[in-house]
Formats: C-alpha cells, sequence, structure tokens
C-alpha cells in the first residue's frame, strides 16, 4: 500500500465505488447512522430551543461569572431591537470583533434575531486588512472591544461601510471585582471612545422596544467567516444556519454530548472551530461554555478546575502550551472525557505527551471554513491509525451525510484507497460558497464539491489522512498565512527587489513564516528592520520569523517565483 500510494494509478468508475461504499460506516460509534436528521433547521431555531428547555441554567461561565440562557437572550433580544429600529435591514451585516467574550454570543444571537448575517473578523487583523474585509463583507454596524476600536478600527471607519461602531469592554458582562480587575490589567480600564456608542447603552436602549418579527430561512447566511483559501484575496465562507445546526448536532451526536457537558472555550470565537465546535455545540445541548477572553493556560487549567468542562477542540498549539505548563500535573483535568484537535495537523509526539502528562488522549478532527467545522471526526475511544510512511495520525472519518473522495489532482478522477490525491467533500456542511465571488466559488467547489487543496489518502478501512498541503497556504499554530500578502507588503520596502515566503517546520508553531528576498542594486536593510516593517502593516502571526537573503530567488521558466525549491532549503 506505501508505494501505490504515491502515484495515482487506476481510478475512475470502481474507485468512485470504493468511496460511495462508505467503509467508514463500519466505523461509526454505536448509534450514530449513516444519515442525520436535522433537528433544526436554523440557528435561531436551536437557539430557541435552547433558551426554553433551558432558560435558567447557564449559558455562560466567564472567569467567576454564570450567565443563564435567560440573562443571554434577554440581552441579545434587546440589542436586536436597538439594531433594527437603527435601520439593520434584514440580511444585512453586523461585524463582530472580540476575544473569547460574552458580547459574541449576545452579538452573534442578536444579529440573527433582527435577521442578520454575522461577519466574523479576527482581533488579529491590523487596519488594513480590517478595511478590506468591513468592505467586502459590507458590515453596516461592527461590535467592537474598545481596546481594539483605539487601536485599529478608528483608522478605518471613515471609509468603509460602516454605519454603527458599538464597542464593548469585556467586563460589561462580567461580575466580580477579581475578574474585572483581572480585565482592567490586560485590556486597561473602561473608557469613553470618542465616534463610537456603547454597546451597553444599545442595550438599554432596545429593551424598551419591541423586536419586529424578522425570520431567517435554513440557506440564509448565519455567518460570513473569512478564509485566505487557496488563492485570491481573502474571501468569506458563507456559513448557512442550517449548515451551522447540522455540524453542531454532529458534534453533539458523535461525542454523545447534552445538557450536562459544559463546554471549554480554548478556540478563537471568531475560527469556524470556536463558531461552531465552541458556541453551536454548547447551545444544541443547553449546556453552558467556559469562556476566559483569551488563551491563558493558567486562566484555562483554572476554568477546568472550577466548571468541569467535559469537551474541547482547539488547535494542538493549544495543547502544546497547556503540556508544557508547570501546573499541569496538580490540575484536575478528569472532567475531560473528550479533547478534540483540528485545524492543522496533530502531531503523534504532542499527543504522547499530553496523553502521559493528562491521561487524556488528543482526539483529531478535520474541516475547513468551508465545511463549516467538521467533515471528518474520530470515534471516542478509537485513536485513529498512523500512517508507517509519513508518521500521520489519520484525521478521522467522513461524518453522517459527508462523502468525501480522494481524486487525482489533474483529472479529478478518484483514485482507489491507498492512493494519494486531492481530498473532495460534499454534503450538508459544505458552504454554498464564497460572498459575492461566484468565479472562486465555482472553482473551488463545483457542483458543491469541495476542492480542500489537502492531498491526503483513505486506508481500505475508511481512516482518511491529510499527508500534505496542494496550496502554499502556511500554517502557523493553525493560523493560515497566505504566502503572497507577506510578499505583497516586502515588495512595499524600498529596498526589496523581490520575495517569496515559505512555510518551514517549527516545533512549536508547527509551521513559522520565512522570507527570501533580493535586494535592489545598492540598496541595503536588515533581517530585523524587514521584520518590523512586516509588523507595522500584518497581523504579527504573518510576520516573518526569519528573512534570507538572496542574489537572485529561484523561477520556473514562466516567470513564476518557485516557493517549494526554497521551502526545501535546509
Ligand atoms: P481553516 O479553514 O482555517 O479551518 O483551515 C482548513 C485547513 O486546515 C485544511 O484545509 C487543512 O489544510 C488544515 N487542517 C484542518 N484539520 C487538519 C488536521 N486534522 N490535520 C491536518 N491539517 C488539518
Amino acid at each position: 500500500m506505501t508505494t501505490a500510494r504515491l502515484s495515482a494509478a487506476g481510478g475512475g468508475a470502481e474507485a468512485a465505488a470504493a468511496y460511495a461504499a462508505r467503509p467508514w460506516l463500519t466505523l461509526y460509534p454505536e448509534g450514530v447512522g449513516a444519515t442525520l436528521e436535522p433537528r433544526f433547521s436554523t440557528m435561531t431555531a436551536l437557539w430557541d430551543d435552547a433558551v426554553s428547555r433551558r432558560g435558567g441554567s447557564p449559558a455562560l461561565y466567564v472567569f467567576g461569572t454564570v450567565l443563564t440562557y435567560a440573562e443571554v437572550d434577554t440581552a441579545a433580544t434587546a440589542l436586536a431591537a436597538d439594531l433594527v429600529s437603527g435601520g439593520l435591514a434584514p440580511g444585512g451585516r453586523v461585524a463582530i470583533l472580540a476575544q473569547n467574550d460574552p458580547q459574541w454570543a449576545i452579538a452573534l444571537v442578536a444579529t440573527w434575531k433582527a435577521g442578520g448575517a454575522a461577519v466574523s473578523l479576527s482581533p488579529l487583523l491590523k487596519g488594513r486588512e480590517l478595511a478590506i474585509e468591513l468592505a467586502d463583507s459590507g458590515a453596516s454596524v461592527l461590535v467592537c472591544l474598545e481596546d481594539l476600536y483605539e487601536d485599529v478600527v478608528s483608522d478605518v471607519v471613515d471609509g468603509s461601510p460602516l454605519e454603527r461602531v458599538l464597542v464593548t469592554h469585556p467586563a460589561d458582562w462580567v461580575e466580580g471585582d477579581e475578574d474585572r480587575a483581572h480585565l482592567a490589567e490586560v485590556v486597561g480600564a473602561r473608557r469613553a471612545v470618542d465616534g463610537a456608542e456603547p454597546l451597553l447603552e444599545a442595550v438599554r436602549r432596545g429593551s424598551s422596544v419591541a423586536l419586529p418579527q424578522r425570520v431567517v430561512a435554513p440557506g440564509d447566511v448565519a455567518a460570513l467567516v473569512y478564509t485566505s483559501g487557496t488563492t485570491g484575496p481573502p474571501k468569506a465562507a458563507m456559513l448557512t444556519h442550517a449548515g451551522m445546526a447540522y455540524n453542531a448536532q454532529v458534534f453533539a451526536e458523535w461525542f454523545g454530548l447534552g445538557a450536562e457537558d459544559p463546554v471549554l472555550g480554548i478556540a478563537p470565537l471568531f475560527h469556524v472551530t470556536g463558531l461552531v465546535g465552541h458556541l453551536a455545540v454548547s447551545w444544541y445541548c443547553g449546556s453552558p461554555l467556559v469562556l476566559t477572553h483569551r488563551f491563558d493556560p493558567e486562566l484555562v487549567l483554572a476554568s477546568v478546575e472550577q466548571w468541569r468542562p467535559t469537551f474541547t477542540i482547539a488547535a494542538l498549539t493549544a495543547y502544546l502550551a497547556l503540556v508544557e505548563h508547570p501546573r499541569l500535573g496538580s490540575v484536575d483535568l478528569s472532567s475531560l472525557r473528550t479533547a478534540a484537535s483540528g485545524g492543522a495537523p496533530v502531531t503523534k509526539a504532542v499527543v504522547d505527551r499530553f496523553a502521559e502528562r493528562t491521561g487524556i488522549t488528543i482526539t483529531s478532527v478535520y474541516g475547513l471554513t468551508e465545511t463549516t467545522s467538521p467533515s471528518h471526526l474520530t470515534p471516542p475511544g478509537c485513536p485513529g491509525p498512523v500512517d508507517p510512511l509519513t508518521s500521520a495520525i489519520a484525521v478521522g472519518v467522513p461524518v453522517p451525510g459527508a462523502l468525501a473522495e480522494v481524486v487525482d489532482a489533474a483529472t479529478a478522477e478518484p483514485v482507489p484507497p491507498g492512493t494519494l490525491g486531492e481530498i473532495v467533500i460534499s454534503g450538508p456542511m459544505v458552504v454554498p460558497g464564497y460572498w459575492g465571488k461566484p468565479d472562486e466559488t465555482s472553482k473551488a467547489m463545483p457542483g458543491g464539491r469541495l476542492f480542500t487543496g489537502d492531498v491526503g489518502f483513505m486506508d481500505e478501512a475508511g481512516w482518511f489522512y491529510v499527508v500534505d498541503r496542494k496550496k502554499d497556504q502556511i500554517n502557523a499554530s493553525g493560523y493560515k498565512v497566505w504566502p503572497r500578502e507577506v510578499e505583497d507588503v516586502l515588495y512595499e520596502h524600498p529596498a526589496v527587489r523581490e520575495a517569496a515566503v515559505v512555510g518551514v517546520p517549527d516545533p512549536y508553531r508547527g509551521e513559522t513564516v520565512r522570507a527570501h528576498v533580493s535586494l535592489r542594486a545598492g540598496a541595503s536593510t536588515t533581517e530585523r528592520e524587514l521584520i518590523d516593517f512586516c509588523r507595522e502593516r500584518l497581523a504579527s502571526y504573518k510576520c516573518p520569523r526569519s528573512v534570507r537573503f538572496e542574489d537572485e530567488l529561484p523561477k520556473t521558466s514562466s516567470g513564476k517565483l518557485l516557493r517549494r525549491d526554497l521551502r526545501d532549503r535546509p
């Protein structure tokens, strides 16, 4: 099998039949069927169900504060009423720029109640990146943290489609002096912000206004989530109400989660993993979600001790940070029945180290923003096999309703099990496309079949393995970096003649960004200066950690830079 995998021999109808037979179904957990009957067709219906069943129960644990489903619902309803009376039209976009704060839940639910679509923005974005995403999404409202308003938003409001900016302090829904003091230490004290309205004021105003009936449909956009994808400028995957509700149910049924299963929120809420694997899953279950503003190993461990979560999902980097923490050995993590990892390769050495120190086996999950989080999950208690050739751990098996195939990259024909090719996914979790980008959509997901850009294979049993990426995208700690975006910035530097950016292996981040540049004749600069130049213009995770100076960069005969060649250099 191992040698056959290196070439895409054979294929066609016989290979297609091997995937259509869905051999993975025999690996499913007990009680999980080949297809799933969706309980909810919209996220609003899913949310309303949680509120009616679990109104008095905790929806959020934020440090020591408990917010019930009814309390979150009351705030969200009031905000929705204020959004509507402020002119938000059905389908209007409300951007959210926050850390893992209760405001995420309140603003998201409010947007849906007002019949709008949320735009998920990364708090790491710099001004010019933010301006691009605001313009692309056409967001008319932004809910954002005060410190982010001052640092990045205030410079880009003019010229953006924003009509309203609602600012909030992370402590706005946090009680307890100690927790408030902690947040003030992290982001500064609450302050008045020129040119923006306080979110609390909008909620107060909306509480005395009746919310008009706004109905959302299953295929409506629930959230626009930006992904750099394979090529081109950042584009927003349109996560639908039905797709989000579907994958929330997939997670819950697969891992047997219910109301007694607090979810530990360590993935960022702006990423599809946090949106679906934290918010939507906990709401589907009617269980609490544990939030700590930002990922801080000490606070995460304290929250686990206090709130006893049973489920979490995060990129491997989070587990790496926890496994190195000196207090790990003295913290009781036994409540965590499922610790899933996705968004980036899951390394066996880290899985083993984590298991040694905690007794918990990290579970592999695979998916993309374009699959509304998981397309593949690992059955509980059944660790995925390890590929002897590449040492890659299986990423899981396709979830109910998903058809995954491996196809020849050139012909797009299915290749036999055991053979390398591009992973293609179809099913109810695949998004209908990219916002406002029909050409990019038909290229990436023709006929609803998503070409993932990931190279891998399926074994005879139906396990999938991701061996390499077809795309050049760099994956630093789960954060995806688009090399050309960094190159574009380097090209802005007066001394730079050519620039190529590649991902190179890094023991902590999985991959890190390395730049190769050649300089203009007579010009000079330093590695430090170029890195600082990028830092002023890009989120820090996108910035090169090292720069190599070359006389000439390698190119193909048609003049394309040979990034692969550079990546392979020691
Ligand atoms: P995103 O849209 O940010 O979630 O990124 C999706 C990409 O992350 C996929 O196309 C893969 O390249 C990578 N990825 C996700 N899960 C895994 C996994 N379990 N193993 C390896 N790569 C993964």
